[in-house]
C-alpha cells in the first residue's frame, strides 16, 4: 500500500532561533513553488527555536517531551506546552536520548501516551546497536522496543503515530543501512504494528528509516515498499540537500 511519505529533519542541538527563522522562511518560500503531493515535511528544532519556525508547507516537531502536564520537574517541557506552540509531531526515544539522557523503554511509553492525549503525533525511534546486529538479534531488539513503546497505546487513525527505524550504528556515521537491510527490518516492524493495532490500521502506519540518509542514497531506500519516509539528522541542516531529498520523493510515480 502506498502511503504518503514523511521527510522529517531532526536538527538535534543545532540552529538557535535566528538561524531557525531564516531557514524556515527560505524553506517555506521554496516549498511554495512546488505543490507537494507525496510528502509530509516535518522540522524538529531545539525547543527554544520552535516559536521561530514559520510553518508554511511543513509541520513542526519537537525532539522530546516530558510525560507530566506540569509540576516540579525542572528543565522539562510538557505535551500541553508543545501543543500550545502548534507542535504537531514529537520524536520520542531517539538513540541519543537513550544513550546520553537515560531514556528507557518505559519512559518512551509514558511519552507516547502523553503526546497522544494532547493530539501530538509521536515519531517513535527504535533500532539496534552494532553488537546486536553482529549477534543476529536485531529483529528481537526492535520488536521488544516497539512493544514496550506501544504498551497500552491505542490510536484512532494510522497517521497518529509513525515509527522510525534508526540503527544506532548508522546514525551520524555515514554507514547507511542497505535498502534491503532496512526493508527487512521494516517488514518486521510492520508485522508488529499489524499485530498490535490490527491489519487495517497497522498496515497504514508510516515507518521511516533514519541513519546517514542523504540526497544520494534516498532513492534506493525509498524504492522499497515498506520504507515510508526518512528521519534525517545532519543533512536536514542543509536546505539545498534537504530539498533535494524532498524533490527525489515528489518526482516518483505513485
Ligand atoms: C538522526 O539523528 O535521527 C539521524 C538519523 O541522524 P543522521 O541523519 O545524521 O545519521
Amino acid at each position: 500500500m502506498k502511503l504518503k511519505y514523511i521527510i522529517a529533519g531532526n536538527w538535534k542541538l543545532n540552529k538557535g532561533p535566528a538561524e531557525a527563522k531564516a531557514f524556515s522562511g527560505e524553506l517555506s518560500k521554496r516549498l511554495a513553488k512546488t505543490s507537494l503531493k507525496n510528502t509530509d515535511i516535518i522540522i524538529a528544532p531545539p525547543f527554544v527555536s520552535l516559536p521561530a519556525l514559520m510553518a508554511n508547507g511543513f509541520s513542526i516537531g519537537a525532539q522530546d517531551v516530558y510525560w507530566e502536564d506540569k509540576g516540579a520537574f525542572t528543565g522539562e517541557v510538557s505535551a500541553a506546552m508543545l501543543k500550545e506552540l502548534g507542535v504537531e509531531y514529537c520524536i520520542v526515544g531517539h538513540s541519543e536520548r537513550r544513550q546520553f539522557f537515560n531514556e528507557t523503554d518505559r519512559t518512551v511509553n509514558l511519552k507516547v501516551s502523553a503526546l497522544l492525549k494532547k493530539n501530538i503525533r509521536p515519531i517513535i525511534c527504535i533500532g539496534e546497536r552494532l553488537e546486536d546486529r553482529k549477534a543476529g538479534v536485531m529483529y528481537n531488539v526492535a520488536r521488544f522496543q516497539l512493544a514496550a513503546a506501544l504498551f497500552d497505546v491505542e490510536i484512532k487513525d494510522p497517521v497518529d503515530i509513525a515509527v522510525a527505524y534508526e540503527p544506532v550504528w548508522a546514525i551520524g556515521t555515514g554507514n547507511v543501512a542497505t535498502p534491503q537491510q532496512a526493508e527487512d527490518m521494516h517488514e518486521v516492524i510492520r508485522q508488529s504494528l499489524e499485530k498490535h493495532f490490527g491489519i487495517d490500521t497497522g498496515s497504514r502506519i508510516r515507518i521511516l528509516y533514519g541513519g546517514s540518509v542523504n540526497e544520494e542514497n534516498i532513492e534506493g531506500l525509498i524504492d522499497k515498499d515498506q520504507i515510508n519516509g526518512a528521519l534525517i539528522g545532519g543533512v536536514s541542516l542543509d536546505l539545498d540537500k534537504f530539498l533535494s531529498i524532498i524533490n527525489h520523493i515528489e518526482k516518483r510515480e505513485r
